[in-house]
């Protein structure tokens, strides 16, 4: 039995749709959600629902009762995060399971210097933790969502062109649904414990390539500024978008500059079978019309 929590969420959504576009059975797939309100889709599609929070230890361990694999998607309370992770992996082995897979991401600089050290240190600590437990573990390095880049393009981007304070730095990001596959096919498949894989694209890509794929879609010119950081925050203040959004903003395309993103790894080709979605592809699918 596998449990898959997160299940409301995008990606724990998406990978059960994986499991069972594989031809997994729906009754060998547990749902852990924290609100029965939100699993109606769930349920439609026979999945067995469990409640859990990650903040109740004892609704966790009832919870994964019975279960061998339990897939854990990262929470999304970054500063309680690591103590609730600290909850699930404890839990998983009380109840018993056998192999915990964890959704981490992908970084080239685990130190306080990086400038997405917020979001990053609960990840590590998860990783520690889980490799600490004596539990078969997987671990999956993703990538930067290319789902999430129309949030930091903004939704003016084919009349403004691109803002973002990103440099020409490349990156390797990747599709959620093809990072879902992959799950998919390593919770079911052979020969994956104790073994990390960055679910990452084949090719990276810059923001000045993307700007120019949009260009080419479109048939319009999409221009792309890279300001420094200090202009980018003063002219989202102004434009009244609030500041943990900002600080966010700021922080993750200071990472793509860096470098955070850039990966040089099939794991996800090879994990997939196939080639990873490019990002031309997928901005094709989101502004062709
Ligand atoms: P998402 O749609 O926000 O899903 C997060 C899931 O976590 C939801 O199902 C949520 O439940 C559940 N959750 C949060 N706190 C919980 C708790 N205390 N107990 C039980 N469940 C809890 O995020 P996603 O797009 O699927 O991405 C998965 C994770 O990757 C995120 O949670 C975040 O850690 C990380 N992430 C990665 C990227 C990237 O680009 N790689 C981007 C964004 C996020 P509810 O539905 O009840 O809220």
């Amino acid at each position: 039995m596998i449990l898959v929590t997160g299940a409301t969420g995008n990606l724990g959504n998406a990978t059960i749709d994986s499991l069972l576009e594989k031809g997994y059975s729906s009754t060998n797939i547990v749902a852990l959600v924290r609100d029965a309100e939100k699993a109606t889709e769930l349920k439609n599609k026979r999945i067995t629902i469990r409640i859990g929070d990650y903040n109740n230890y004892e609704s966790l361990v009832t919870a994964f009762a019975g279960v061998e694999k339990l897939l854990l998607i990262s929470g999304t309370d970054v500063v309680n995060r690591a103590t609730q992770h600290g909850q699930v992996v404890k839990a998983a082995k009380e109840a018993g399971v056998k192999h915990i897979f964890y959704t981490s991401f992908e970084r080239n600089n685990d130190t306080e210097t990086s400038p997405i050290a917020f979001l990053g240190k609960s990840h590590i600590e998860t990783e520690k933790l889980i490799k600490a437990s004596g539990l078969k573990y997987t671990i999956f390095r993703n990538n930067l969502y290319l789902d999430a880049l129309p949030m930091f393009f903004g939704e003016q981007v084919l009349t403004t062109g691109i803002f973002l304070p990103a440099g020409d730095t490349k990156s390797a990001f990747a599709l959620r649904k093809d990072m879902a596959d992959a799950i998919a096919n390593v919770l079911t498949g052979k020969g994956h414990e104790n073994k990390e894989y960055s679910l990452s694209n084949s090719e990276n890509t810059s923001i000045q390539e993307i700007a120019q794929d949009l260009t080419e879609i479109i048939g319009k010119e999409i221009n792309y500024v890279s300001p420094p950081q200090d202009v980018y925050v003063d002219a989202l203040t102004k434009a009244g978008v609030p500041t943990e959004y900002i600080g966010m903003f700021a922080g993750f395309a200071e990472a793509i500059k860096q470098g955070e993103f850039a990966a040089e790894t099939k794991d996800l080709e090879n994990l997939l079978g196939r080639k990873p979605t490019t990002a031309k592809q997928y901005l094709a699918k989101v502004y062709a019309s």
